[in-house]
């Protein structure tokens, strides 16, 4: 594929006040207008360029939601505070009572329980389908289906969602498709293969420090005025918005973030191969044994790996929970939710992020008791790190 997504971002130029190298900070909740009519019309939506009230939106967002557009090739952006609170407003924009949607079965434990659990009290139903099934995804829908929501890559199964071919079914059926990117920044461009709305929790690889939350909504102008009007926008109503002073933080962060990912790829790479020929039960979209290595390896943008993300199932909860507090105690990472750090971070999902899916669920899905979810960190010595693990497996009797 031909689409450079870190070129579209590198060929931004913004400038600060006084010719600073980053563009200003917008320190403003509120904006003044010199006359009473701009106002009038900036309320209306039509005075361009004009800002209002920083939850509308400031210069800052709109800095950081026009890099995030041209990274994934969409016509427009808006940020949000989180992940989820870009997530839920896209989805009230498009659904209402009596809707309906298809979902992948595999999916953020947040996002499942939203539509598991909250959806039903506004009467929005959901099926969850396996994604990779593409006959059960056109089933599941119905005359009232609105949105077809899957993540690229999934958490924590590392499913790989076939893009194109769903927004064939998406398009078929007059319904969107909203594809969660979180786990794929940059190595997948889900907008390019057919997706009407990506999302992304910015509190992961795009930021990648850990030290603050966003989400983006990338869509069409249409779409994204449509979540920003004053009157019924799902983002400018529910009020998740960014403040500006981390809009400018993250985008400082994204600058780097084609570095960060190659590292992060080359470094589970090199792990998952490793764990694999040591007999340890690994998935990672990069090994051959991967169900979706094939379909990944024609989405991509090669340059960047198949990402930073890994699971290796040791046998049981118990093994997992050892092997993990051995790995922290040898400082290779933290025991800790989120992804998309500088250092490795690793979790048993079960018990943690995927809490959320009822057990019964979960066997059926396969997120077994002893997997591991690792978030693969920038090491700079690889090959030393994978020895300090391997050692940890020793030490705990799974290797
Ligand atoms: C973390 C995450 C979210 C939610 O984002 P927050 O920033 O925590 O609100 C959504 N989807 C995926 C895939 C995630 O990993």
């Amino acid at each position: 594929m031909s689409f450079k997504p870190a070129d579209q971002i590198q060929d931004l130029q913004y400038f600060g006040e006084f010719g600073g190298v980053n563009p200003s900070i917008s320190d403003s909740s509120t904006y003044t207008f010199l006359s009473a009519k701009t106002m009038f019309d900036t309320f209306e939506g039509n005075a361009e360029g004009c800002y209002l009230y920083s939850r509308h939106s400031s210069p800052s967002n709109l800095y950081l939601g026009q890099a995030l557009a041209a990274m994934e090739g969409t016509e427009t952006a808006t940020v949000a505070a989180t992940g989820m609170g870009a997530i839920v407003p896209a989805i009230m924009q498009v659904c209402g009572a009596g809707d309906h949607i298809v979902a992948s079965r595999t999916i953020y434990g947040g996002t499942y329980a939203y539509m598991k659990n909250f959806c039903p009290r506004l009467d929005i139903s959901t099926s969850f389908v396996d994604i990779t099934d593409l006959k059960k995804v056109e089933a599941a829908i119905t005359s009232n289906t609105k949105i077809l929501y899957c993540e690229s890559v999934s958490n924590p199964l590392l499913e790989v969602a076939d893009i194109e071919a769903l927004s064939g079914i998406a398009r078929k059926h007059g319904i969107k498709l909203l594809v969660d990117n979180t786990f794929s920044p940059l190595g997948i461009s889900p907008a390019k293969l057919g997706a009407d709305v990506v999302l992304h929790s910015l509190t992961k690889f795009i930021n990648g420090s850990s030290d603050t939350m966003g989400g983006v909504i990338c869509g069409s102008q249409e779409f994204i005025d449509e979540l920003r009007n004053v009157n019924d926008g799902a983002c400018m109503l529910m009020g998740a918005s960014m403040d500006s002073l981390r809009a400018a933080s993250i985008l400082k962060n994204l600058r780097t973030l084609h570095i960060r990912i190659k590292q992060h790829s080359t470094n589970a790479m090199y792990l998952a191969t490793n764990f694999e020929n040591d007999g340890l039960r690994t998935v990672y979209p990069g090994l051959t044994s991967h169900k979706g290595h094939n379909l990944f390896g024609k989405m991509m943008n090669t340059e960047y790996g198949f990402g930073g993300m890994l699971t290796i199932d040791v046998g049981s909860l118990e093994k997992a929970n050892q092997l993990m507090e051995l790995m922290q105690e040898r400082n290779l990472g933290y025991l800790a939710v989120s992804l998309g750090f500088y250092k490795t971070l690793f979790s048993a999902p079960g018990t943690s992020t995927s809490s959320e899916i009822p057990e019964e669920e979960q066997a059926e899905m396969g997120l077994t008791d002893g997997l591991i979810r690792f978030s693969i960190g920038l090491d700079n010595d690889i090959e030393r790190t994978y020895q300090m693990m391997r050692e940890c497996m020793k030490e705990t009797g799974i290797l």
